[in-house]
């Protein structure tokens, strides 16, 4: 039996809370006899359902070892992760197997990475080929939707690919859609210039969600109608948005929220493998990309084309938190419930029952992270301490 002593994320109520066998078997009121705001918030562990590596590891490059992918997985407990979704993006059919192979092997070598890992991401190959939309994509790898090409990959992936981000004008997509959603895979639109059709199509089809909404798209386009108001205004679609601070200015990620409310408002960083990686000029196979002092990463010799980012989760909340004004639990919940009640996972609570998937951290006026103190996945500290 372990007991976790921290504020609630939700109600701001101190409680300790009573782990055995990775569940929560209690939480009780706790007191002190100091400050209460001098104990760390204590919350469900974080799930991001777009991540790229980090550490330098990215799952799309070659020669991806199972190893490499418990090394980033563990990096990511350090901000409060205790489920995400490995990310694939564009690649040829080779490349997309060996990564998922490797991921799939990750999660069956220990056990602790397999609930880690709930369902692996597959962003592309099925997307746009324009400019602007593709984003970092490469262009050669784009193609129409393939359900064939989909059923090996998912039967390498071990039947993992839980989540699927393609282009609904992408030439078979609305079949690809219906086949996928019939299956259990949940598809989201992203990458796309579609027409309005097209993206009404799409959702009748079962699209659930739009990936990273107002990024991946054109510099310039018509007023309206566009792809993004009409992913935007349509209730059926929820959104993943990054805000780090640099991919959306902070009216729109408060458009977002307040058009889809934190019900159907997903928090991702979108990691790149350049996560917790030092600033400067890194070559990759794709190109030169330059990590700024900031935690931009841009294509070199420039700062306005942004190529992924290399902030992690905790960041993004104390930055939306920030730039919205949305509560803490707020913040929290879509960044653990909200991408759950997507993928049909379950929702962690600080409540009896639930696995002990948790973090405590503080958060100072004006932080730009959260300073995690500690991490506990299925009941097993994996960051920090608890001890008070
Ligand atoms: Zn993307």
């Amino acid at each position: 039996m372990s007991i976790v002593y921290g504020r609630r994320y939700d109600t701001g109520e101190l409680c300790a809370i009573h782990i055995e066998h990775g569940l929560i078997q209690h939480v009780v009121p706790a007191w002190t006899t100091g400050r209460a705001t001098d104990w760390p918030f204590v919350a469900p562990g974080l799930f991001d359902i777009q991540i790229n590596g980090h550490s330098g590891i990215w799952y799309s490059h070659a020669g991806l070892t199972s190893n490499q992918v418990l090394q980033t997985l563990t990096a990511y407990f350090a901000h409060g992760v205790t489920r995400l979704c490995p990310t694939l993006i564009t690649a040829g059919h080779d490349a997309l197997a060996a990564g998922f192979a490797a991921l799939r092997e990750a999660c069956e070598q220990v056990p602790w990475a397999g609930h880690m890992v709930p369902g692996f991401h597959l962003e592309g190959p099925f997307i746009s080929p324009e400019d602007g939309p593709r984003g970092a994509h490469p262009l050669e790898h784009v193609r129409p939707a393939d359900w064939d090409e989909f059923c090996q990959l998912q039967e390498i992936a071990g039947g993992r690919i839980k989540l699927v981000t393609l282009a609904p004008e992408s030439p078979n997509a609305v079949a690809f859609i219906r086949r996928a959603v019939a299956s259990g895979v949940v598809i989201s639109i992203g990458h796309t210039a579609a027409t309005r059709d097209q993206i009404q199509a799409a959702v009748d089809a079962g699209a659930a969600l739009s990936t990273h909404l107002g990024n991946g798209a054109h510099g310039m386009m018509r007023r309206h109608p566009n792809y993004i108001w009409e992913q935007l205004g349509e209730p059926r679609l929820y959104a993943s948005i990054i805000p780090d601070g640099h991919h959306l200015p902070a009216s729109v990620v408060n458009a977002i929220v307040k058009t889809k409310t934190p019900y159907r408002t997903i928090l991702t960083c979108d990691a790149s493998g350049l996560a917790g990686c030092q600033s400067g000029f890194y070559e990759l196979g794709s190109g030169r990309f330059e990590l700024l002092p900031d935690g931009r990463i841009v294509i070199a010799g420039q700062q306005q084309l942004l190529a992924g980012s290399s902030l992690a989760t905790d960041t993004c909340i104390a930055s939306m938190i920030k730039m919205s004004g949305v509560s803490l639990r707020d913040a929290i919940d879509m960044a653990t419930r909200t991408p759950a009640r997507l993928l049909d996972q379950p929702q962690f609570r600080l409540q009896r029952g639930s696995r002990a998937d948790l973090f405590l951290f503080r958060l100072p006026p004006d932080a730009t992270r959260l300073d995690v103190v500690a991490t506990i996945a299925c009941g097993e500290v994996r960051y920090g301490s608890i001890a008070v």
